[in-house]
């Protein structure tokens, strides 16, 4: 059986793999979650990745390509167009590369620490604080 751990989920999602298996496509047409792994079965349409990936990717895209970019000369002295006509094609086939491979690592998080929709952690426990508690 697959040991759930963080760093295995990440890393099989980054790979475009199952989670659960490591063997299996996690996602087909570019973005679409396979929703049974063809190799273990694995449910991996129960993980909403939501919106997730594209926040990761243009935090990611922003830190690594961007900022960077900010320390060429080039940026400051040539003129916008031109400066837009490098820059744009860079970022977009940085986007593109890495919102797969994010996606995949969010699933593989979410398998990772167990997240099934509509789950919340702890939610069967009884709740630490009452409203009768705040009126004494
Ligand atoms: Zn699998």
């Amino acid at each position: 059986m697959a040991q759930s751990n963080l760093l295995t989920g990440l890393k099989r999602g980054v790979m475009g793999r199952c989670p659960n298996c490591g063997q299996g496509p996690l996602l087909r047409a570019y973005l679409k979650v396979i929703p049974a792994c063809p190799a273990c079965g694995h449910d991996n349409g129960q993980y909403p990745a939501d919106d997730a990936p594209p926040y990761f990717t243009i935090l990611l895209v922003g830190h690594v390509v961007v900022a960077p970019a900010l320390c060429f000369s080039f940026i400051w002295t040539w003129p916008a167009a031109w400066v837009l006509a490098v820059t744009l094609p860079a970022i977009m086939a940085a986007t593109l590369l890495l919102l797969p491979r994010v996606k995949g690592a969010v699933i593989g998080a979410q398998w990772a620490i167990k997240q099934n929709e509509g789950e919340v952690p702890g939610a069967d426990e009884s709740p630490a604080w009452t409203p009768r508690d705040a009126s004494s």
